[in-house]
């Protein structure tokens, strides 16, 4: 199993083995987040933000909101 430096926890971690979010942000997703903070926010405070904020995955402005706090979440600022 491959593993990632993790822009969340700072440590050198195996890398996400399960789903991701599609595109590009995926990929990023992998080379960046270890599979335990991944899941951290995929399993829960993902789901929690989505469920305070009334977010729907249909609505690309809602995704656009979601995936700013994720970046916070995880620690992972968009890549210049
Ligand atoms: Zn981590």
């Amino acid at each position: 199993m491959s593993t990632v430096q993790c822009c969340k926890c700072g440590q050198e971690k195996d890398a996400i083995s399960g789903p991701t979010y599609g595109g590009p942000i995926g990929g990023e997703l992998r080379e960046r987040v270890c599979n335990a903070c991944w899941l951290e926010w995929f399993n829960g405070f993902g789901v929690k933000v989505i469920n305070e904020m009334q977010l729907s995955m249909r609505n690309p402005d809602h995704i656009q909101m979601l995936m700013i706090q994720m970046r916070l979440f995880l620690d992972m600022p968009e890549r210049k």
